[in-house]
């Protein structure tokens, strides 16, 4: 991509040339995810001598430490949607003497199982291949270990299992790691600030531009307005996870290495689900599934003490289903035998959604440049053989904190070739590497159906990555059929087109009728576990999004919106905050975007320009969910 399409990309209006404040720090951090947690808790430990004195020197400010600051969008620091369940190795090479009782809802793994879920209600969309499958195994469920429609796999390959390692709460440790990152009294973490681009001079990234306040929802500047203020700074860290502005606007300005893209995602739903008291897990238990709602939905289940569990789904971008609901199917996998005996009586503490980059080493950008760093699953860090990306993050985040570190002392400027000298040499010697190397093309297979993604798995895991099968992934948007392709032995296009006018009429999205015509039951709402997308929104903590903030969703090309025939962003849209608009054109409301950035991937048009993008732009902003617990 070209710098003229990056203009376009940003959607800011032309802002007549304004007076902005300017700050000066010596690192400024973007995103408080894992990744900037491991980087800030390695390098605040460092910063200070055991007498008080700076092991360091700040260039900003002599005599005193460097000065780093880290902004997040999010309204608190203990925001994140996540599993987890965790090996932990980095983490506890950062913290040797980690107490887990010390993190809320933190427990050792104890047991382990992978299930294979059938389905009840004949209503899935399964290969004849599978089918086949599901026979056998209902014929021989005598002798095989079958129970309420699940079959339990009897071997599960070592590279899966997280013997010894944690379930956590990604908001609850986040919180945690916060503390003990703040009681250093060497860094600040500064929430509900979300950072709307790099500051770029040449190739050199100079800082971070703080999001303008006091604007319509064009970005046009209205009453108040307060333009974002500039923070300067020798070095930026980007971890801004996988589908960040900052990320993206560096992905456009430098390009990424041949080859590379990102073509692979995710989008994770969970609740935090309080189980009935007399629940039968055990602390520490992790159920991961796959076969159902449709095949190709992978979904988890961890328990933590004081009988609460952490689950959810993954609705994967190869899914090539317009019908890509998160919410409907997640209450679906819910209701699934082997999974309601255990959740029957259970109650909805929190919600929440969040993209996960599923390319891997093959959606790496350059991961360093002159004033410039990158860390964590925005830079290529999650491991998708392994399903693990909270230690990966960490990783690359202590990585380049211990190289900040050579760097400061050695009193060598951050430029590209010592930042590749020391961070990037460190990440291509570690761990993080090299199981990435393995984990390259091990989920190719499911370019071409679950059956061959599954056995290209086991073939890569099992051989240290020597065996794969070689399909290149293509775009999320190439894949996705019509809904009339995608129906036409089940409904017919007319039938089709009466439910879409009916819908379009009441401004409701298309899925759930479809759902319902090929046999999918209707969820028996409780209004406590299993409750309207809506009241899930309110339940799930959704905070409101601040007025005097531009969209941080906007739709690029009005003219590719209007021909477009599937509306997937409506379909699949986390929190129901794209709906029918007016011409054609979808209708975006801040309110209730949840920030998984789903849209940004799944839309189904690509831009002209550049096709590795589709017709969404989507930014950092305020609001979304306060869910400390996800
Ligand atoms: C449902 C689900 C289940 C998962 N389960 C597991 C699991 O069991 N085990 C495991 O290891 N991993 C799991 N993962 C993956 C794991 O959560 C991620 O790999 C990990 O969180 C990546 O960390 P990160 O710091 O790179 O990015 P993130 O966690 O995405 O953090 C990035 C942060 O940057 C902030 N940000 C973005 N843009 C801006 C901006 N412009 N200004 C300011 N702030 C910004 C975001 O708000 C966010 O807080 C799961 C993911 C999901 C969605
Ligand atoms: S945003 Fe994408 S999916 Fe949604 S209507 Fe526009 S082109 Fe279609
Ligand atoms: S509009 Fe918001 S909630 Fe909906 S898919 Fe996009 S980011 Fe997610």
């Amino acid at each position: 991509m070209n710098r003229i399409d990056w203009e376009m990309l940003q959607t800011i209006p032309d802002i007549p040339k304004v007076e902005r404040q300017q700050m000066e720090a010596d690192i400024v951090c973007v995103g408080f995810g894992p990744a900037t947690a491991g980087f800030l808790a390695t390098l605040s430990k460092q910063l200070i001598n055991a007498d008080g004195t700076p092991a360091v020197e700040s260039a900003v400010m002599p005599g005193l430490p460097p000065q780093v600051l880290c902004y997040e969008r999010a309204d608190d620091i203990g925001f994140g949607v996540s599993g987890v369940v965790t090996k932990a190795r980095a983490l506890r090479t950062t913290f040797p003497d980690l107490d887990q009782a010390q993190i809320p809802m933190a427990t050792p793994v104890r047991e382990e199982k992978v299930l294979y879920l059938l389905d009840p209600h004949h209503a899935s969309r399964r290969s004849a291949a599978l089918r086949l499958g599901d026979a056998f195994i209902r014929a021989f469920r005598w002798m095989l270990p079958f129970e309420l429609n699940a079959l339990k796999l009897l071997w599960t390959p070592p590279f899966l299992h997280k013997r010894g390692g944690m379930v956590l709460s990604l908001g609850q440790f986040m919180q945690w790691v916060g503390a003990q990152v703040q009681c250093a009294g060497t860094v600040q973490i500064w929430p509900g600030t979300p950072v709307s681009q790099a500051l770029i001079e040449g190739d050199k990234v100079v800082g971070i531009r703080l999001l303008d306040q006091g604007v319509d929802k064009m970005g046009n500047p209205s009453a108040g307005f307060a333009p974002g203020m500039d923070i300067r700074a020798a070095l930026t860290i980007v971890g801004d996870g996988p589908v960040g502005f900052i990320g993206q606007q560096l992905d456009a300005h430098f390009d990424v290495p041949a080859g590379h893209h990102k073509r692979d995602w995710a989008v994770g739903m969970k609740f935090v689900v309080d189980l009935p008291e007399n629940t039968p897990l055990k602390p520490g238990t992790v159920l991961h599934t796959f076969g159902y709602p449709e095949p190709e939905i992978f979904g988890f289940l961890y328990v933590h003490p004081g009988c609460v569990a952490s689950l959810g789904i993954f609705v994967p971008s190869w899914f090539d289903s317009p019908v890509r609901t998160a919410y409907r199917y997640l209450q679906h996998w819910m209701l699934h035998p082997y999974l309601w005996r255990y959740l029957q009586g259970g109650k909805l503490r929190s919600w929440g959604a969040r993209t996960l980059g599923e390319s891997g080493q093959r959606g790496e950008p350059y991961l360093a440049g002159d004033g410039y760093a990158r860390i964590g699953e925005g830079s290529g860090s999650t491991n998708v053989l392994t399903g693990s990306g909270v230690d990966e993050a960490w990783a690359t985040g202590s990585q380049l904190a211990e190289a900040v570190l050579e760097l400061l002392k050695t009193k060598k400027p951050f430029t590209k070739q010592n930042l590749e000298a020391s961070y990037v040499a460190r990440r291509r010697t570690s761990w993080v590497e090299r199981e990435a190397q393995v984990a390259e093309k091990s989920r190719d297979g499911f370019q071409r159906g679950v059956i061959r993604g599954l056995t290209g798995m086991a073939l890569a895991g099992l051989t240290g990555g020597r065996l794969t099968f070689n399909h290149e992934p293509v775009h999320p948007w190439a894949r996705i059929p019509s809904v009339e392709e995608y129906y036409r032995d089940r409904v017919s296009a007319e039938e089709i087109a009466k439910l879409r006018e009916v819908c379009k009429a009441k401004g409701v999205p298309l899925h759930s009728v479809l759902m319902d015509k090929v046999g999918w039951p209707a969820i028996p709402f409780d209004g406590r576990l299993l409750v309207s997308h809506q009241d899930a929104l309110l339940m799930g903590g959704k905070v409101q999004a601040s007025s005097g903030y531009a969209d941080h969703v906007r739709f690029l090309y009005p003219e590719l919106c209007q021909k477009c025939g599937a509306k997937i962003c409506m379909e699949m849209c986390s929190g129901q905050a794209i709906t029918f608009g007016e011409n054609g054109m979808p209708n975006f409301d801040r309110e209730k975007c949840i920030h998984c950035g789903a849209c940004l991937w799944n839309c189904t048009q690509p831009l002209p320009c550049d096709p590795e993008r589709t017709n969404i732009s989507f930014k950092a902003g305020t609001g979304g969910l306060h869910s400390v617990e996800n």
